[in-house]
């Protein structure tokens, strides 16, 4: 991997701020270019190639919004700073949609922002590693997958299972396992389920995949120690509320693997439910009639609202991970999450956040009320065989810190 200097291009109307950046950059051993103007700045994004942007978001002429999404056009891999003296909401949500356009957007830097903030972008920058921009490259290629390689993917038993667990916010015990797939690729790797579930959805083979992944996560589950006092979730697509089987061969496989109904979630997304009320309606009834859950996933990024989807009969909502994500710098997701909880209780719902990436974030869950967490700051989605040894090392923790 080469090892280059990192290039700090910053735009920013006023020549005096942008410069003092660029003095700050270049003091940490950066080289660093400023801009005023937009179309000179987009020039220097395709020229200079910069490791990192800081974007000042109001700018006459061309605002920010619109050079994010110029520079999403562009494939523009430089890690960004977007800054403004302008509230926090607006900044946010231009977090949200660069993000959603695919930028590597680092942080927001509410203006004035102090020279250690500055430095905390920047950290590490000068031995950026030009490898990144290429792994991106190939990541892009490595998208295109054909509907050929994913019939031998269900064929071969390419598909594995990962599995993220579900923790108590309160007592933090273990609560469940969210089963995740993966794909085993002979030359690829691992693809991700983003890069598949959607293509198997529009051919007609989501159902053999749900099929696979039921038959793998209730054998794994059911040779855990301690099952019966666990759950076991599981995704499913919208095309399964279709599937008029689906119930029953899901109650066959448990009765095989000697799990009950009762241990098993099916998680379905906000609009997959919202889309088709009426099937959705029926699948979930069905399913709670023969003793399983039924979970909302990616609550709160939807159109729908709570009391709409409470006529559904589910038994758990999952807040959709960017709230969570977003928790510590956002009051608006903070808000939300409680509201969503306060109104969860009053439905006799468990909530669950799941995205929860840093301690303070589940500390406010604890505080708000909210019943379960999961995230990458309890624990990352990791392989079957891999869940004992995470269990006992927890314990381990537990007893050494007991707070
Ligand atoms: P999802 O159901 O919302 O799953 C949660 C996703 O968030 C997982 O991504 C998980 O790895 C990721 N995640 C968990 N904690 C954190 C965190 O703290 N921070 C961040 N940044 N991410 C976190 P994954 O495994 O890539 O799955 C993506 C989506 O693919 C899932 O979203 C689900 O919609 C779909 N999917 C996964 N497995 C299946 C499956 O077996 N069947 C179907 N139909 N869809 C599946
Ligand atoms: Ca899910
Ligand atoms: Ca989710």
């Amino acid at each position: 991997m080469n090892l280059e200097r990192g290039r700090v291009l910053i735009l920013d109307d006023e020549e005096a701020v942008g410069k003092s950046i660029a003095r700050l950059a270049e003091h940490l051993l950066l080289e660093s270019r400023s801009e005023t103007n937009a179309e000179a700045f987009l020039k220097a994004v395709d020229q200079w190639k910069p490791t990192h942007i800081i974007l000042d978001l109001v700018m006459p002429g061309m605002d920010g919004v619109q050079v994010l999404q110029r520079l999403a056009d562009m494939n523009c891999t430089a890690r960004i700073a977007i800054s403004s003296g302008i509230g926090g909401r607006v900044l946010n949500a231009a977090y949200r949609s660069a993000a959603e356009h695919g930028l590597d957007i680092a942080c927001v830097l509410p203006k004035p922002f102090t020279a250690s903030e500055l430095k905390e972008f920047l950290h590490n920058s000068h031995v950026v590693a030009s490898g990144r921009a290429d792994r991106r490259r190939m990541d892009s290629k490595a998208q295109v997958t054909t509907l050929e390689d994913l019939l031998s993917a269900i064929r071969e038993q390419q598909l594995s299972l990962v599995y993220q667990p579900k923790i108590d916010c309160r007592t933090k015990d273990l609560m469940g396992f969210e089963a995740l797939v993966r794909w085993q690729h002979p030359t690829r790797g691992n693809v991700m389920p983003d890069q598949f579930i959607p293509l198997a959805e529009r051919h007609g083979l989501i159902g053999a995949i749900t099929d696979q992944v039921v038959e793998m996560g209730l054998r794994w589950f059911s040779g855990l120690p301690n099952s019966t006092d666990l759950s076991l979730s599981v995704n499913i697509s919208a095309k399964t509320m279709g599937d008029m089987g689906f119930v029953d061969k899901l109650l066959s496989s448990c009765h095989e693997a000697r799990v009950s109904a009762n241990n098993l979630i099916l998680e379905i997304t906000e609009t997959a439910a919202m889309d088709d009320q009426l099937l959705a309606l029926d699948l979930f009834t069905r399913l709670r009639m023969k003793g399983f859950h039924v979970s909302i996933d990616d609550f709160g990024i939807g159109n729908s609202s709570l009391a709409l989807l409470a006529r559904l009969p589910f038994s758990e909502i999952k807040v959709d991970k960017s709230f969570a994500m977003s928790a510590t710098r956002s009051e608006e997701s903070r808000a939300i999450i409680k509201s969503t909880v306060d109104l969860s209780h009053s439905l006799d719902l468990t909530v669950v956040t799941e995205g929860v990436e840093d301690s303070a974030t589940l500390e406010f869950l604890n505080d708000i009320g909210c019943d379960l967490a999961q995230g990458y700051f309890i624990a990352r989605p990791m392989p079957g065989d891999a869940v004992e040894g995470w269990v006992l090392q927890r314990q381990d923790s537990a007893r050494w810190d007991p707070s």
